[in-house]
């Protein structure tokens, strides 16, 4: 096999740039909730069918594809995701969302564009490379159970070798890019607290179990966890996002519920918080004569990339955005993501690439303003091939 020259696959992605800007734009246009992406879903078959690609659909939201090089090489998975959020875009880009209250406000229409480009450029140099290259278009990654873990139970890992994804990042400018060879992002887990007490007057505090009052013992307490009862080396946040509780100022409230994240790296760390945090619930509401209800649910495990594959995606990166420009000791964050589940399988590595402005801040991923550089996706393009080539060993 003929070694693919780094010029070769440049100009080729160059030449799908156009391409690539209106794939992704249209994406823009039609945002689909989380495990709602059925149109989504049915546009990218159908666009891989167009380069003589034949898709499965695990099921109606998700798509998967294999191009097939030649035999007798390894398989590689490379990773999508699709789904948009319950945002309402405030971007005023023409091609904003059709659909109020959606929004690709995480990027994630761009990792689908970026896919369809990486499918086109192999299937350009078919006869070039050995081995298979799966494509996982992977719906709902931002709701919890996420979209991973079923494709992984319908065997999109069957076969495969390693697996490399990426996630267009608006806090790292345009043309740069981080990864880690070890945790990258966090456990991501959320809870709800109820505070059962008993209502009554407000005047009458003697005869009633203030809920108001256990709730914001609680909610000061908590913190608590995080300063004095994890390890100081292991980073932990415990974040209270919603309280709700009472009636009206002269009635002592019966009820308060509270909602919130844990996000942690480690994993004796995040079930310690947990011990922690169901012991304090019982014991101040037992104190104050409340009942309680206390739910825990671990969202998507850390992710952790392995060396090997992050040496590789990081080299493939420094080729294309020069070296200065990749940070493979990028600090880890404390946001979730399920493409943490691929590498409990599977040896791979994920990148973060920059696609913020190129000078001051963009607005964050999430937010209704969010957009991203389209500039980075012919680069996302290369950065994956390359790496995805490099690791069925075809390039000399
Ligand atoms: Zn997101
Ligand atoms: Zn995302």
């Amino acid at each position: 096999m003929a070694a693919i020259a780094e010029q070769e696959i440049a100009r080729a992605a160059e030449r799908m740039r156009d391409e690539l800007v209106a794939w992704r734009r249209h994406l823009h246009r039609h945002p689909e909730l989380s495990f709602q992406e059925e149109e989504t879903g049915r546009w990218v078959a159908g666009q891989l069918a167009a380069l003589g690609v034949e898709a499965r659909r695990p099921w109606a939201t998700a798509v998967v594809a294999d191009l097939e090089g030649g035999e007798g090489g390894p398989t590689v998975a490379i990773r999508a995701d699709m789904d948009a959020l319950p945002v309402s875009e405030e971007t005023g880009l023409e091609f904003a969302s059709e659909r109020p209250g959606v929004m690709h406000a995480c990027g994630h229409d761009g990792h689908t564009a970026i896919l369809l480009g990486v499918a086109r450029l192999l299937a350009s140099f078919r006869g070039r490379w050995r081995g298979r290259v799966r494509l996982l278009f992977q719906p709902a990654e931002e709701k919890i159970p996420g979209g991973a873990l079923g494709l992984i139970e319908h065997g999109a890992l069957d076969g495969v070798e390693r697996v490399i994804g990426l996630h267009l990042w608006s806090n790292l400018p345009v043309g740069k890019a981080g990864l880690n060879p070890g945790v990258l992002m966090a456990n991501a887990d959320d809870f709800r607290i109820v505070v059962r007490g008993r209502g009554g007057h407000g005047s009458a505090p003697h005869q009633a179990v203030d809920a108001v009052w256990v709730g914001a013992q609680l909610v000061v307490a908590l913190q608590g966890i995080v300063s004095r009862g994890v390890d100081p080396l292991q980073p932990a946040v415990l974040t209270v996002g919603t309280f709700h509780a009472g009636f009206n100022f002269n009635v002592i409230a019966p009820a308060a519920e509270m909602t919130g994240t844990v996000r942690t790296f480690d994993e004796a760390t995040r079930e310690e918080v947990i011990r922690r945090m169901r012991s304090l619930v019982e014991h101040t509401c037992a104190a104050a004569g409340a009942d309680y209800e206390f739910e825990y649910n671990r969202g998507y495990p850390a992710l952790v990339n392995h060396a090997e594959e992050a040496r590789v995606l990081a080299a493939a990166a420094r080729r294309v955005l020069g070296a200065e420009n990749v940070d493979d000791r990028y600090p880890p964050n404390m946001g979730g993501e399920d493409f943490a589940y691929y590498l409990r399988e599977r040896p791979g590595a994920f990148l973060l690439l920059g696609a913020g402005p190129r000078e001051g801040s963009g607005a964050p991923h999430h937010s209704p303003r969010f957009t991203i550089d389209e500039e980075a996706l012919p680069l996302g393009v290369r950065i994956l091939s390359e790496a995805a080539l490099d690791l069925l060993e075809a390039k000399g």
